[in-house]
Order: structure tokens, then sequence, then C-alpha cells
């Protein structure tokens, strides 16, 4: 009898100083983060829907930005959680939702893809995305492209209509013609602000140096979504035109699955936006969701563990909007500011500096 209540006590103490530890661990880590990122308070309860946007990470300081452009850009985001809110209140798709809200968002000129994509070192425009369902882990990518007017529907094609994950260049053209989608000329990709941002950056260029990353003009500006639908399916999407000067067919990490883009329903949903190096070698995307799953951590703790530490060490600078199964939001980021919002009923929020 002495012995069991021994073994009890024991296992209340060391019970309690585990939970005193976890709760010591996530403060500390709140306060080291708090200023850099938006979540909400975490729940078991799902809302009926959840959807999160971006519109890319970066050097965005109140400073460098009009009030005008401002206003532009968060009139923009609201429009996009506007069009996939609809959808999910009605009880549409996630995969519709996403869909849509990253058509908006790629035919806007403010972003880095689509009709905003940014150039090449050739100065061409080549776009890349990605999309991926969280209940079957199906997904689609494309790369490289130069004439489809919205990647992220290529990309769901090649999910939904073909057998394989990833097509690139003239053969992922050729698909997307196939499946109808709407071409363009590569013309029409051609923004004069990305194309000054082109300008400055060769003519400050080392020859050495891959990427200039100093300057106002490389903030990142892809796109990205994820929603989670009345039925709990989670799917995430995203699409860019890369980086500014990018050589020789550089692909990022936006269409590598598991880097820039990941979902699964058990854990969570996850678009990524950054310098794209980093987030491919840190496989971002899926190494959130794999904290969750196998650490049993919840997405706030997941995302802080890669954005605001791995990736910090590495000065991999950029950021994530996440989604879980029970429909709590993450979006963290260490750079200066990222184009953010999301929507769940009766919430709605939209960013873009830190500390807001
Ligand atoms: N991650 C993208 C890339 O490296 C860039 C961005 O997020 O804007 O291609």
């Amino acid at each position: 009898m002495k012995r069991i209540s021994f073994f009890l006590s024991l296992s209340l103490i060391l019970s309690l100083s585990f939970t005193a530890c976890q709760q010591g661990g996530e403060s500390a880590g709140e306060n080291a983060t708090a200023d850099m990122e938006q979540s909400t308070e975490e729940t078991t309860e799902r809302p009926a829907y959840a959807i999160v946007i971006h519109g890319g990470a970066g050097t965005i300081r109140k400073e460098n930005m009009s009030d005008e452009m401002e206003a532009d850009y968060r009139n923009a985001l609201n429009q996009a959680l506007n069009i996939g809110e609809k959808i999910l209140k009605e009880g549409g798709a996630a995969a519709d939702a996403v869909e849509q809200t990253i058509m908006y968002l790629e035919d806007s000129p403010l972003f880095n893809a689509g009709k905003g994509a940014v150039f090449t070192h050739d100065g061409k425009n080549e776009l890349d995305a990605a999309f991926m369902d969280g209940a079957t882990l199906n997904a689609g990518t494309v790369a490289g492209i130069t004439n489809i007017k919205n990647p992220i529907r290529a990309a769901r094609a090649v999910m939904e209509k073909s057998e394989h994950v990833m097509l690139i260049g003239p053969g992922a053209e050729q698909f997307s013609e196939e499946q109808g989608l709407e071409t363009v000329d590569p013309k029409y990709f051609f923004t004069e602000r990305r194309w000054e941002a082109l300008q400055r950056i060769l003519s400050s260029e080392k020859e050495e140096i891959g990427y200039v990353d100093n300057t106002a003009d490389h903030k990142f500006g892809t796109v990205g979504c994820v929603a989670l639908d009345q039925t709990g399916n989670i799917v995430a999407g995203t699409s860019t035109g890369g980086m500014t000067n990018k050589k020789y067919g550089r692909v990022g990490d936006v269409p590598i699955i598991g880097s820039g883009t990941y979902a699964k329903n058990n854990t969570c949903g996850v678009s990524a936006t950054g310098h794209g190096e980093f987030f491919i070698r840190y496989t971002v995307a899926h190494d959130i969701s794999a904290i969750m799953e196998y650490a049993g951590k919840s997405l706030q703790e997941a995302s802080d563990e890669v954005v605001m530490n791995k990736l910090v060490k590495a000065e991999g600078s950029g950021g994530i909007i996440a989604i879980d199964k029970d429909g709590n939001v993450s979006m963290t980021f260490n750079s200066e500011g990222m184009y953010r919002g999301y929507a769940k009923p009766g919430e709605r929020v939209v960013g873009i500096y830190k500390n807001e």
C-alpha cells in the first residue's frame, strides 16, 4: 500500500513539473515572437470554416509605403478574403475557395504572381504554382511557365487531371492548354514596376552574387491561400513569379510539395513565402505538419519552431500562413512584414506590418 501511494505521489509530482515546464516554455516562446505573429486563440472547437491568405513577405515598412498604396493592398486582401469566404460560407469546397481566391490575387498587379510577376535575369516572367488537397494528399504543381494566365488553375489541373504531381516549362504549358486553360501572350505579365525593379538590381549586381536582398524591390510578394471547408477538408495553394533576377531556370520552394505548400487533414495546411532556397532546404511546410504530428505540438508552436527558430538561425527570411484541423490560424513571419489576412465566421483580420 505504502509502495503504491509512493508511486502515485511520485507520478503526480512528475506530471505537475512537466506541465509547469511546458507552460514556462510556451510563455517564453510567446514573448520572443509576440510582435511577429498573429494567431487565433487555440481551440479544438472547429469553426464552420476558415480561410487565410498571404500576399508575400519581405522588407515591407510603413515609411516606404504611401497611404494610397497601403489602402490598395488592404483592399485587395479584403477582396480576396471576400471571394474565398463566400464560397466556404455557402458550403463550397476548400479547393474552389483556394483556387478562386488565388486567381484574384494573380490577376492583381500588386502581387508577385500572375499579372504582377517579377522578372528573371533574362527579362522574362517564369511562373510557379502548387495546389494540395489535405484529404487525399493529392497534389499538383507547375514550374517555369510563361503563358498561362492563372498558374494556380494549371496546378489544380495537374492534381485532378493528370497522373503526375509536377510538370515544368513547355510540357506544363501544353498540358494546361489541352485542359482548356486561358493562355496569354507572355507580354501580359509585363508591369513597369517589376521591370524597373529588375533594372535597379541589374545595375547594382556583382556578378558572383545570385540575389541582392537589400532593396525594397526585393520584397517577395508570392500569394497563397489555405482553406478549411465545412466538411473539414483542408486545401493549400501558392502561386509566384519567384525572385527578381533569378537565373538558369531557377525554381523556388512554391511548387516543391512540402517546402512552400503542404496540406494534410489530420494536421494542417500551409502556404509559405520568402527566400525559396531556405524553404526548400528546411522543407518548411511539411516540417510544420510533422512537428504537429510527431511531437504533438500546436500549430502555433510548430510554426514558431520552424519560422522563428530554425529559419531565423539559418537567416532564411519569410513567413507562412496555415490552418489546422480545428480551424486555428497561424500567420507567422520573421521578415519586416507580410501581406496577410484571415476570416472565420464573425472574425476578420488583415495586416501588413509586424506589430499590428
Ligand atoms: N518563395 C518564393 C520563391 O522563392 C518567393 C516569394 O515568396 O515571394 O520563389
